[in-house]
C-alpha cells in the first residue's frame, strides 16, 4: 500500500485520485478551498460541457503536439466515457459536446466525490500547499501549519485563469521548487479589445459572423459562429478560439487585426457583394440604403457599418459611387478590427503555458525530473478550444497519472 496525496480537488485531481485508490492505496486529497471542484461548477454555464466526441488534435494548442497525440489515444478517450458511465452520468449529447443529462455541473461534481467517498478518500480542504519537500524518495507536503508525507505526489492545481476558483498561479511556483520550468502562461479563452469610438454604439448586438485572424497581413486562423460585440470589443465562443493565438502574438508585441465577415452566408467577393446590392436595389424600389439591408443584418450594425464607411444610411444606394460602393461591401465583408489587448487571468477560462509536456512521461503523466511526482491537468502546457476540450484532457490526464500509480 502507498500513501497517495494530490493537491487540488479539481476536476483532474478528483479523476486521478478516484483511479490511485484503485489498488488499496491510502489517497488524500488537499485542497485549499473550503469545498472542492469550485471551477468545475463554473464550467459551461453552470452546465458542464464535459467531454467531446470529436478529439482531432486540431482543437488542442500545446507546443508539443506530438507527445500530446500520445496521450489522446482512441484508448484513453473510451476509457474516459466508460469511466463517466461507470459513475452514473447519462450524457446529453449535442452534436458531438457532452453534456450531464441534467444540465448540471453539480451532477458531474457529485458524482466524482461520491465516487472518492465510496473508496475512501480521504479530503482535507482549507489545506493550501505552500512547500514540497523531496526527502528519502518520499514527499513532505507542507502548509503553513501543517505536513503531510507521501510516497507518491500528484500536483494538480490547474492554472491561474479564474483565479478566484482557486487556482491562483501558485502551482507553477510549486512544480518550479522541483525543477520544472514554465512555459510563460497567458490567458486563453478570453474576449479581444480593441480602442474604438463606435463600441459604444455596437454594444449588446449579437450576430452570426466568419472571423479571419491577421497577423502583420498573413491570415493564420478562421473562426465562424455568433459573436457578442462588446463596449471594449468582441467576444463569443468563435472569439476565444481564437484568443490563444492573439495573446501570444499581442505577447510579442506583434500587430493583430481581426477581419470580420458580416454576412457569412453570403459567399460572394467584394465585387459579387456590390453586384448583389445593385439588383436588390432594383427589385426594392424607393429604399435607402439602410432599409435595403433589412433583413440581411441587424439594423443598428447597418448603422454603424455604413456611418463607419462615412456613408449616411438615408441615402440612396444609386447616389454612391463606386468607391463608395466598394468601401460599404468591404466593410460588411472584411471589417478590420485592431486587436490592442485582451482580457485579463480573471476572466479567462483557461491559460496557454504552463509545464512542458518534454518533461513528463506522456503514459503515465510522472515527471522525468522527480520520481513519483506526477502532473496533471491545466497545470500542462495544454490549451484546448472551447468545446469541452479542456475537462476532457484534465480527465485523461488525471485519469493516466492515478492509473500509474494504482498498477505500481
Ligand atoms: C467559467 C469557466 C467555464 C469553463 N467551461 C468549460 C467547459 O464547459 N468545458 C471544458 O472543457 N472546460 C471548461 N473550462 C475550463 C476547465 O474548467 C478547466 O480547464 C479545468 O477545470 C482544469 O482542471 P484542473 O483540475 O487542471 O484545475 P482546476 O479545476 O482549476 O482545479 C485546481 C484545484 O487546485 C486547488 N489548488 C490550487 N493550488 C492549490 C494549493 N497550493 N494547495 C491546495 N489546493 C490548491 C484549487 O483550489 C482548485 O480546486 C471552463 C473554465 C471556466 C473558468
Amino acid at each position: 500500500m502507498q500513501k497517495v496525496v494530490i493537491i487540488g480537488a479539481g476536476a483532474s485531481g478528483l479523476i486521478s485520485a478516484i483511479y490511485a485508490a484503485k489498488n488499496n492505496n491510502q489517497v488524500i486529497i488537499l485542497e485549499r478551498n473550503n469545498n472542492c471542484g469550485k471551477k468545475l461548477l463554473l464550467t459551461g454555464n453552470g452546465k458542464c460541457n464535459y467531454w467531446n466526441t470529436n478529439q482531432d488534435l486540431k482543437h488542442y494548442h500545446t507546443q508539443n503536439p506530438l507527445i500530446l497525440n500520445k496521450i489522446i489515444t482512441k484508448t484513453n478517450q473510451q476509457e474516459i466515457l466508460t469511466f463517466f458511465d461507470h459513475i452514473g452520468i447519462i450524457p446529453r449529447i449535442k452534436n458531438s459536446l457532452y453534456y450531464p443529462y441534467s444540465n448540471q455541473s453539480v451532477s458531474i461534481c457529485y458524482a466524482l466525490l461520491l465516487e472518492a467517498e465510496l473508496l475512501g478518500i480521504k479530503i482535507i480542504n482549507n489545506f493550501l500547499v505552500d512547500k514540497i519537500i523531496v526527502k528519502n524518495k518520499q514527499f513532505i507536503i507542507k502548509s503553513n501549519q501543517e505536513e503531510i508525507i507521501a510516497d507518491k505526489l500528484i500536483i494538480a492545481t490547474g492554472s491561474k485563469a479564474n483565479p478566484k476558483t482557486g487556482s491562483d498561479g501558485n502551482g507553477y511556483e510549486l512544480v518550479k521548487s522541483l525543477n520544472h520550468s514554465i512555459i510563460k502562461p497567458l490567458p486563453a479563452l478570453v474576449s479581444l479589445k480593441g480602442e474604438e469610438n463606435y463600441f459604444k454604439k455596437w454594444k449588446g448586438i449579437r450576430t452570426d459572423v466568419t472571423l479571419s485572424l491577421y497577423h502583420n497581413e498573413n491570415k493564420i486562423k478562421e473562426e465562424s459562429g455568433e459573436i457578442q460585440l462588446t463596449d471594449y470589443g468582441i467576444s463569443g465562443i468563435c472569439v476565444f478560439n481564437l484568443s490563444n493565438v492573439v495573446t501570444k502574438l499581442l505577447d510579442q508585441k506583434q500587430n493583430v487585426k481581426i477581419k470580420i465577415d458580416f454576412l457569412p452566408y453570403l459567399k460572394l467577393s467584394i465585387e459579387d457583394l456590390i453586384s448583389f446590392i445593385d439588383k436588390r436595389n432594383q427589385m426594392l424600389k424607393k429604399r435607402n440604403i439602410g432599409e435595403l439591408f433589412d433583413s440581411l443584418l441587424n439594423y443598428k450594425l447597418v448603422n454603424i457599418l455604413l456611418t463607419e464607411s462615412k456613408i449616411n444610411p438615408k441615402k440612396s444606394w444609386n447616389d454612391l459611387n463606386n468607391k463608395q460602393k466598394k468601401l460599404v461591401s468591404q466593410n460588411l465583408k472584411q471589417f478590420s478590427l485592431k486587436i490592442t489587448d485582451t482580457n485579463s487571468f480573471e476572466k479567462a477560462q483557461v491559460c496557454s503555458g504552463g509545464v512542458p509536456l518534454t518533461e513528463i512521461n506522456y503514459q503515465t503523466m510522472e515527471s522525468l525530473k522527480v520520481k513519483g511526482l506526477y502532473i496533471v491537468g491545466e497545470l500542462l502546457d495544454v490549451v484546448g478550444d472551447c468545446g469541452g476540450y479542456n475537462l476532457s484532457f484534465a480527465w485523461i490526464s488525471g485519469m493516466l497519472a492515478g492509473k500509474a500509480i494504482s498498477d505500481n
